[in-house]
């Protein structure tokens, strides 16, 4: 079988951010040929609080392209600062990455997915199509998806088959309303907005979550870009401003004028910039990943960490995991196309065993944090008591830790003077 221009693909990579350069370096890697194409021309903004983990670390690492972050102006992230709806506070450090002194960056998404974008370019075995618009799935007379169409910058319609297509377009992904999957029900996504701010006094290497009223579950954050620059926003959960909440411009603007913490800090702030939203799809809803010549990686996944609203870590793992189930299944089927649900099922079972448990955990906390009165009592013991503080230590530790969170013992012990 063979495409509109004449080729087949190993697999078809649709969107190049960080779930897409992952999955295609990681495939073109074992030495298939993989074609990626994206809407956009690189380098591209993406909406995003930047806070770049240790998780993203790692896979930055194993791609050796770790040591370009430093190459952007950038931040070091060695902990955070939690700000309870009743004014109280506690700085904790985060653990560090592997082999680093700090736990993370903060970087401008721009320069990050250039950085990845770059790599794919690069790459002898990826062949990049930027502005192209993947609108279509090609599909065999049974369903099994075989390739994608779409048009390109010149508006000229084209089509490309492969053994695979992997879906890495983001929030609003195509191929997985193509797909007909049914998108992340409202209480399952943030929607969120940030803008960048100069001139705001005191900050540090820690970045800071504001709990307050009318955000609960979600959070307002100042994350430092090391710049005298910080990214500044606000998450709310689409359902609760289904439910008549304020959106979370008018609160980041609301806070910025008059939140005690916070307006004191931004006398002499600027926005640089606008202040731009989009959403944030999180894994607290179970998505289907793989089926008959498809997967979904990253946000069309619905991989967003629930609590923390990090999402490019599980976005450059599910990308690798994903990679990793195709170069085992292109080998082991050689001429196979598309490739079956089954031989890609390695895929879905690597996420439910290595981002699953940890999003779990984190939803449950989302669910607590909801509740004002049990951060004022989380926060404001954790401010006096050094086991207080320990259990939020320990929260952003390991998932041990979050269990400890969520336990009702945790509260006794903490109600006890
Ligand atoms: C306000 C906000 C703050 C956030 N803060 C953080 C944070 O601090 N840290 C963190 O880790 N995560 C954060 N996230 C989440 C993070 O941005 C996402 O999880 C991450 O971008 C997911 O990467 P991805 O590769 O799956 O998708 P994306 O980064 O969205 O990339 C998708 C790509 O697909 C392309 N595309 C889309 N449609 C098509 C199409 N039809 N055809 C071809 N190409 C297409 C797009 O142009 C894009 O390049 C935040 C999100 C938001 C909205």
């Amino acid at each position: 079988m063979e495409s509109t221009d004449g080729k087949t693909y190993g697999a078809i990579v649709a969107g190049a951010g960080p779930a897409g350069c992952s999955a295609a370096l990681f495939i073109a890697n074992a030495g298939n040929a993989v074609l990626l194409p994206d809407k956009s021309h690189f380098p591209r903004e993406k909406v995003c609080g930047d806070a770049f983990s240790g998780k993203s670390i790692g896979v930055m690492r194993e791609l050796a392209l770790l040591s370009e972050i430093v190459k952007f102006p950038h931040g070091i992230v060695r902990g955070v600062s939690m700000f309870s709806p009743n004014g109280r506070s506690i700085t904790v450090p985060f653990p560090k990455a592997e082999g680093m002194d700090f736990a993370g960056y903060t970087i401008r998404r721009k320069d990050v997915d250039s950085i990845l974008f770059q790599a794919a370019l690069a790459h002898k075995n990826i062949e990049v199509v930027q502005g192209f618009q993947v609108q279509g799935l090609l599909k065999d007379e049974s369903g099994a998806v075989m390739g994608v169409e779409g048009s390109g910058a010149d508006g000229k319609k084209q089509s490309f088959q492969s053994r695979v297509v992997i879906g890495a377009d983001g929030a609003a992904s195509a191929v997985s309303r193509l797909l007909k999957l049914p998108p992340s029900p409202v209480e399952h996504v943030y929607s969120a907005v940030r803008g960048y701010y100069s001139g705001i006094s005191g900050l540090t290497e820690n970045i800071e979550l504001y709990f307050i009223d009318g955000v609960l579950p979600g959070y307002l954050w100042i994350f430092p870009m090391g710049n005298g620059i910080a990214n500044v926003g606000v998450g709310i959960l689409s359902s609760d401003l289904q439910k008549g909440r304020k959106h979370p411009a008018v609160v980041l603007k609301d806070a910025i004028a008059n939140h005690p913490a916070i307006s004191s800090r931004f006398k002499e702030a600027k926005l640089e910039g606008g202040i731009a939203g989009w959403s944030i799809p999180n894994g607290s809803f179970r998505k289907q990943c793989h089926g008959n010549g498809w997967v979904l990686v990253g946000d069309a996944a619905s991989l967003v960490d629930p609590f923390s609203g990090e999402g490019v870590g599980n976005a450059l793992s599910s990308g690798k995991f994903a990679a990793m189930a195709i170069n085992r299944a292109l080998s082991q089927n050689p001429g196979t196309m598309p490739l079956s649900a089954d031989s890609l099922a390695g895929y879905s079972k690597e996420v439910d065993l290595k981002l699953r448990p940890e999003m779990e955990n984190s939803y449950k906390l989302q669910r607590l944090s909801r509740f004002r009165f049990l951060l004022n009592l989380f926060i404001g013991k954790a401010a006096s008591k050094p086991q207080a503080r320990q259990i939020i230590v320990d929260m952003f530790a390991s998932d041990e830790g979050k269990k400890k969170v969520e336990s009702p013992l945790t509260y006794l012990r903490l109600l006890l003077p």
